[in-house]
């Protein structure tokens, strides 16, 4: 493994919920409901960005591992021929993440070694 590819918004940090709130704030001064299902379903679909910072780095996708927090990121992801660890945030736990290599509840009680270790044996889904 080479790179470690992360994901910013809703993995290192937890901007999806700020912004949602925000947004369904905005949505409620003018009498209407934003749904949660809807917004959710639109996170991470900026578009595939792996195979730019592969070709960039020089790496073949077999050298990185993604981290991601959205089930479109873990798509792009996975387009891309990554080996992909979900880390679902508060905005996005519950959804699919079938597509994910490993699913993880949490980075806080994970070193990167646990992390690499996942991609030969994968941890119990509980932890
Ligand atoms: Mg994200």
């Amino acid at each position: 493994m080479r790179a470690l590819v992360c994901d910013f918004d809703g993995l290192i940090l937890d901007t999806e919920t700020v912004v949602f709130d925000s947004w369904r704030s905005v949505y409620a001064e003018h009498g209407l409901e934003l749904p949660r299902a809807e917004w959710v379903a639109a996170i991470g679909t900026s578009g595939p960005c792996f195979d730019p910072l592969a070709g960039l780095l020089d790496l073949v996708a077999s050298e990185a591992v993604a981290l991601e927090d959205s089930p479109n990121g873990v798509r792009a992801a996975k387009a891309a021929g990554l080996f992909c660890v979900a880390v679902p945030g508060p905005i996005t736990r519950g959804l699919d993440f079938a597509e994910a290599d490993r699913v993880l509840p949490s980075l806080a009680e994970w070193s990167l070694d646990d992390l690499l270790a996942t991609r030969a044996s994968g941890p119990p889904r509980g932890r």
